[in-house]
């Protein structure tokens, strides 16, 4: 069964097209249905609300290909920060441009907010909101994964993307960067919505 997922980051892609393919679904993207990009994209995740993110881009999406279609919104909860930034994760030091250029500005961000906190006080979460539509004017059913951790004082590691040289993870007592695919996979905030997705679909639960 195909599946629309509807991102265009290749961070996400890579990490999505693996969890499908153990799952036995495969994970088709915007421009493999041919949906080239426009800009009322960018009106599609101006919400603060990961839900109202991910429902927003599912339902696009789907008008788009008429395909199940599944969205995420995700990001980056610091405690300390009162829960930033949030849904704003990707956009939060105001920098566009290539993803290098993006993740570095957020991550200089981070540490510049947190200059000073002891570690105890820099405890965050990466959360994952989920949207799938099995028809095109069907309401959404929305899933969810959540993954605890902290922020370090500085950068560790050069995989992943977005935050996770900076996030350690509770589950693997290393950085998201220093993990490798599979390590992240296993514990992160997307593997777990995912999978609970995934596996209510396996179980036809979730109506097609
Ligand atoms: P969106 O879900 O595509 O809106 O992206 C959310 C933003 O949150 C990303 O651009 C990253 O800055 C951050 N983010 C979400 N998930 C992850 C992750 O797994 N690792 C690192 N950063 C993430």
């Amino acid at each position: 069964m195909k599946i629309l997922v509807a991102t265009r980051s290749e961070g996400k892609q890579r990490e999505l097209r693996r969890l499908f393919a153990a799952a036995g679904y495969e994970a088709v993207f915007p421009s493999d249905a041919g949906v080239a990009w426009s800009g009322d994209e960018e009106q599609l995740e101006v919400s603060d609300s990961f839900e109202t993110n991910a429902r927003m881009k599912a339902e696009y999406f789907a008008q788009k290909t008429s395909l199940p279609t599944v969205a995420d919104d995700s990001g980056l909860e610091v405690i300390a920060l009162g829960g930033q930034p949030g849904a704003r994760s990707k956009r939060w030091a105001g920098v566009t441009g290539p993803p290098t250029e993006v993740d570095a500005a957020n991550n200089a961000e981070l540490l510049r907010r947190l200059a000073g906190l002891a570690e105890g006080k820099r405890r965050a979460r990466y959360r994952c909101v989920l949207a799938y539509l099995p028809r095109r004017s069907a309401p959404p059913q929305i899933f969810q994964g959540i993954c605890n951790g902290s922020i370090l004082v500085q950068p560790t590691g050069n995989g992943g993307f977005g935050y996770d040289p900076l996030f350690l993870s509770d589950d693997l007592g290393k950085s998201f960067g220093e993990a490798d695919q599979n390590e992240k996979d296993a514990v992160s905030h997307r593997g777990r919505a995912f999978r609970a997705f995934l596996g209510t679909l396996r179980q036809g639960v979730a109506p097609r």
